[in-house]
């Protein structure tokens, strides 16, 4: 099978008006794919990818993966995912692009697409999901998904395929457990920055109702007003139900330690408390912050950036984003690297279309790499699934393991007529 050609649409979905997603830094998000299809030879079969944005700038993301689409377009599929970490390369070092990176921003965004769609159109030729794909490999053939260079002073391969040998003899049993039970999680969606406090409670209600047991609330406006929407929380919730708050990088180190001191107690993490480049930084946060812990991932460029964050004992959770790095390759990466050093990943998700792609990493996380679930819990928001054809899909608070073929990317028709900008029907009334 042979990759043709790739179109990609700018797809936007108008969040903003109802303020869904926003937080202390991003006030009217909305919330957009960058979306590309890969088309090949064989009728029917496409591969689908995505990188998630929050509006103006979607466009430059899909110029860049038609620009960086020269690396997989006219090559076979087999030739593509033979060396999937050469296949990586090849699209993050290009000679001139990767200028205007090097892996990260718009250039390591659309990356994320590009390989994105690679990993769902090799998953459908085999007919699994990217999760099954991916846990039937060896340890020596997942290991050989992913560029070791920058990372062998802290982890080498043979390390990794060690650590991952070791839970071959078990990934049934834990199939067969997620298959039962589901992959825990924890919802954000009843605390959106810019929803007022009746709807928070509404919310609350509603979600403790679905069977939700884990919370996350955005902060960072004021501490006043912090408080106050922790309480109200904490009422309607319990004190038994965890409660997470997410900062979204709005303070200075110093800052953040002094408002997070005088958050209520209980908090079971902060998240993104200053900015996602500051390892050390937040590794003082940490420090000072106990027992509160510091959670960050979800704006970390690449996977050097996490290597430090774990190296430097900075965070006590992983929030590996499917986009953000460079695509499933990428994210292997950080999940052996975190297990490796101990440290829980708990998947960033929300958006559009992260919780369809998270779900699978969650489900490879368990089964191949870390072989836990301690502490580990995978964000989940409720809105923009209606979207997929093959939604991820939460039950009693926790993720149903994903069984169609591919990376659930797969969109229904509607979604191009409606969501393109400028000329979708959302936009162009
Ligand atoms: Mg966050």
């Amino acid at each position: 099978m042979r990759v043709m050609g790739i179109t990609t649409h700018d797809l936007r979905a108008p969040t903003s008006r109802t303020l869904a997603g926003s937080d202390a830094a991003h006030a009217d998000p909305d919330y957009s794919a960058a979306y590309v299809v890969l088309t090949t030879d064989v009728d029917g079969l496409v591969g689908e990818g995505m990188t998630f944005t929050i509006g103006r700038g979607n466009d430059l993301c899909c110029r860049m993966i038609e620009a960086l689409a020269v690396h997989v377009v006219g090559r076979d599929l087999d030739e593509l995912t033979a060396d999937m970490a050469g296949t990586w390369r090849a699209i993050t070092s290009d000679s001139q692009l990767r200028w205007l990176g090097p892996e990260k921003g718009v250039v390591h965004l659309a990356t994320a697409a590009l390989v994105n769609a690679v990993w769902d159109l090799w998953a459908k030729s085999v007919g699994k999901p990217v999760w099954q794909l991916v846990c039937d490999l060896s340890p020596e053939e997942l290991v050989a998904c992913i560029d070791f260079r920058y990372l062998s002073d802290a982890m080498t391969p043979a390390q990794a395929v060690d650590m991952l040998r070791r839970n071959e003899p078990t990934k049934a049993a834990r199939i067969a457990e997620l298959r039962r039970d589901g992959y825990p999680a924890y919802i954000t969606s009843a605390g959106w920055l810019g929803y007022p406090e009746d709807k928070v409670r509404a919310l609350c209600r509603e979600m403790r109702a679905e069977g939700w047991q884990s919370f996350k609330t955005k902060v960072g406006i004021s501490v006043e007003s912090d408080i106050r929407r922790i309480e109200v929380m904490r009422e309607e919730l319990g004190d038994d139900i965890q409660l997470m708050a997410d900062a979204n990088q709005v303070w200075d180190v110093p800052e953040a330690i002094d408002w997070i001191r005088q958050l209520p107690s209980g908090l079971r993490w902060i998240e993104e408390p200053t900015s996602p480049d500051d390892v050390l930084g937040h590794a003082e946060i940490r420090a000072a912050v106990r027992p509160v812990r510091v959670a960050t991932g979800e704006h970390a460029a690449n996977r050097v950036l996490f290597k430090q964050l774990l190296q430097a004992d900075a965070i006590d959770y992983c929030q590996v984003d499917a986009c953000r790095l460079g695509g499933l390759n990428e994210v292997l990466a950080v999940l052996l690297l975190a297990a490796h050093f101990g440290v829980p990943v708990c998947p960033h998700a929300g958006g559009i279309g992260l919780c369809e792609m998270v779900q699978h990493i969650s489900v490879i996380d368990y089964v191949a790499v870390s072989a836990s679930l301690e502490d580990r819990t995978t964000e989940y928001a409720s809105h923009l699934h209606e979207l997929f054809v093959h939604p991820a899909v939460a039950r009693d608070g926790r993720y149903v393991v994903p069984d169609a073929p591919g990376y659930s990317m797969a969109l229904h028709p509607w979604v191009f007529e409606r969501y393109t900008w400028p000329g979708g029907s959302e936009w162009a009334g």
